[in-house]
C-alpha cells in the first residue's frame, strides 16, 4: 500500500473511530440527560417500593443487543428502567432491611465518575503515586481504627469475599502450609462463618484441611472454651491447628465472638488469627462497636467492608494484615515488563499485596465522601443504627413477636409464635413471603438449629425511625389468619 493510500485509509478509521471521542456538546448532552435520569430516582426513593417479586420469570436478558450503530441514550435509560431497576431488591432504598443492606452514599458516585473519567491507573505507585498515597491513607485510617499501631499494611478490594481470599492466601504462605500438610493441617470457624470463607478455603485449596466448627452460645458467639479444648485435643492427636476465623459481626445475628479470648489462645499456639468483621467492622467507630469488639486489634488479619457498615456504593472490601512483610511475601511477583514500575517501589503498591494488577481507582468513592462530609456524620449514622435496632428488638416485642437474643450490633431476629409451636417455621415463612409481595419493606430470613427466623438488618444510611416505624405498622396490619 502506498504511503498516500494508507493515509487515505487510516482517515477514514478515524473518523468512525472518533465517535468514542465525544465533542463538549454531546458530552454536556449525556452528562444532563444522565443527570437528570438519576435525581428523578433520588429525588422519589421514599416513595419506591424496597422489593418488587415481579420480573423473574420473564425472558432473559436480550441476546444480540450490540448492533453497528448506536441508539439514544434516553431510549437506552428507559430500557435499563423497565430491564434492572424495575425487579427484585431496590437496594439504595432505606426500606430495604433484608440481607446486610448497603446503601450507596451519592457522593462516593462523584467519586467514581471522576476515577472513571481520569482513568488513572491506581495500581502501582509508578503509574499514579496519588492514587497509590489516598488508598493507603484509608487503608491507614481504617486499620488504626482496629486498633492496629506500627507496620501493617492492606487492600482496598472489590468486597469482603475477595478480601477474606487475600487474608487467606496470606495466612498460608506465613505459616508455611505447604499441600503436603494440609492433611494434618486445622482450622477453626463457626457455625456462623460467613460461607464466602469458606469459598475462599476452597478457592485456596485449603478445605483440604481439617476444619472444625466450634460451638456457639446462647448469642450465637463462637464459644472459647469450646476452641480452647479444640486446640488442646488436636495438638495432642498431633495435628497443626493453623487459622482461628472469628467473627466481628455476623450476617445471621450481628453476633461477635470473643475476640479477646480468641487471639490469646491462637497467640498461645502460634496460630493465624482472622477476623472476618465485612458487616461489622467500621462499628468500630461508635463507643459501642469498640466496647464489643474489644480484641480485634490482636487479630492477625482483618476484613472491613466500607460497603457494608460505611454505606458505601457496592464494590468496597478492605483487608488488614497486621505484618506489612508477610503481605507482601504472599503476594511477590516478578515480571520483566514492570522493570521501569519495580525501580519506585519505595511505597507498597496495592498490586504488590493483591492478586490485582490493573485495578479499579476505588479509593476515589471511599475518599471523596470521608473527606466532603467529614467522619461525623458516619458516626452517628452508625450509632443511630444501633439505637434503631434497640427500638425495634422492644417494640417487635411488644407487638407479640418472640425475639432471637439482644443484638450486638444492628440485626434483630424475630419470629411469630402460632399457638401450635410445631407450625412456627411455615407460619414464618409465609409471613415473609406476605412481606415481601407486599413489597414497601424488604427483610429476609435465617436458619438457625432449625429455627426459621425473620431478620431486620437496620444498615442502610438511608433508614430513620420513619422506616423503622412503618415497618412495625406493617407488622401490626400482617393479616389476621396468621396470628392464630
Ligand atoms: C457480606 C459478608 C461477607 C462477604 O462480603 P462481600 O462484600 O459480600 O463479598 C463476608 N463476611 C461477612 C460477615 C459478611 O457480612
Amino acid at each position: 500500500m502506498s504511503n498516500s493510500h494508507q493515509r487515505a485509509k487510516i482517515a477514514q478509521l478515524e473518523q468512525k473511530a472518533r465517535e468514542l471521542q465525544l465533542n463538549p456538546t454531546s458530552r454536556r448532552e449525556l452528562q444532563e440527560t444522565t443527570l437528570s435520569f438519576s435525581n428523578e430516582f433520588l429525588d422519589t426513593i421514599e416513595t419506591l417500593p424496597a422489593f418488587n417479586h415481579e420480573g423473574f420469570e420473564e425472558e432473559a436478558f436480550p441476546d444480540g443487543i450490540f448492533t453497528e450503530e448506536g441508539e439514544e441514550l434516553k431510549s437506552l435509560l428507559t430500557y435499563l428502567d423497565e430491564k434492572v431497576h424495575k425487579s427484585g431488591i431496590n437496594a439504595a432504598s432505606g426500606k430495604h432491611l433484608g440481607f446486610i443492606p448497603g446503601g450507596g452514599v451519592f457522593s462516593a458516585a462523584l467519586g467514581d465518575y471522576l476515577a472513571a473519567v481520569y482513568n488513572r491507573y491506581a495500581g502501582m505507585f509508578f503509574a499514579t503515586p496519588g492514587a497509590v498515597k489516598m488508598e493507603n491513607a484509608l487503608l491507614r485510617w481504617t486499620g488504626r481504627l482496629m486498633g492496629y499501631t506500627g507496620d501493617f499494611a492492606g487492600n482496598l478490594a472489590s468486597g469482603g469475599s475477595i478480601a477474606n481470599l487475600i487474608a487467606i492466601t496470606t495466612a498460608r504462605t506465613a505459616k508455611g502450609i505447604k499441600g503436603r500438610d494440609y492433611e494434618s493441617t486445622v482450622i477453626y470457624l463457626s457455625h456462623q462463618t460467613h460461607h464466602c470463607v469458606l469459598k475462599d478455603l476452597r478457592v485456596a485449596g485449603l478445605d483440604e484441611c481439617i476444619l472444625r466448627v466450634i460451638p456457639f452460645d446462647e448469642r450465637y458467639r463462637l464459644r472459647a472454651d469450646a476452641l480452647r479444648a479444640q486446640v488442646e485435643s488436636d495438638l495432642k492427636d498431633g495435628l497443626r491447628p493453623f487459622l482461628i476465623i472469628g467473627n466481628a459481626g455476623t450476617t445471621d445475628t450481628g453476633a461477635i465472638d470473643p475476640l479477646a479470648e480468641m487471639a490469646e489462645i491462637a497467640k498461645a499456639n502460634d496460630i493465624w488469627f482472622h477476623v472476618d468483621g465485612a458487616y461489622g467492622g467500621y462499628f468500630m467507630l461508635t463507643e459501642h462497636g469498640r466496647k464489643k469488639m474489644k480484641g480485634v486489634q490482636e487479630a492477625d488479619s482483618i476484613v472491613v467492608d466500607p460497603h457494608k457498615s460505611l454505606f458505601l456504593p457496592f464494590g468496597l472490601g478492605i483487608v488488614l494484615v497486621k505484618s506489612a512483610k508477610e503481605m507482601l511475601h504472599a503476594h511477590d511477583f516478578q515480571a520483566n515488563y514492570m522493570q521501569d514500575a519495580e525501580k519506585f517501589n519505595q511505597v507498597l503498591s496495592p498490586a504488590e499485596v493483591s492478586p490485582e494488577l490493573t485495578k479499579h481507582f476505588r479509593g476515589m468513592r471511599m475518599w471523596l465522601p470521608l473527606k466532603l462530609h467529614g467522619v461525623a456524620p458516619f458516626r452517628a449514622a452508625l450509632d443511630e443504627k444501633l439505637e434503631l435496632a434497640r427500638y425495634f428488638y422492644s417494640r417487635v416485642a411488644e407487638l407479640g413477636f418472640e425475639t432471637g437474643p439482644e443484638p450486638d450490633l444492628s440485626v434483630v431476629l424475630f419470629r411469630y409464635l402460632p399457638s401450635r409451636p410445631e407450625e412456627a417455621n411455615q407460619t414464618n415463612e409465609l409471613m415473609l413471603k406476605w412481606i415481601q409481595e407486599d413489597g414497601e419493606i424488604f427483610i429476609s430470613s435465617t436458619t438457625i438449629d432449625g429455627v426459621y427466623w425473620l431478620r431486620a438488618a437496620i444498615l442502610s444510611f438511608r433508614t430513620h425511625l420513619e422506616e423503622v416505624d412503618c415497618f412495625l405498622e406493617k407488622l401490626a396490619s400482617l393479616p389476621d389468619h396468621f396470628m392464630s
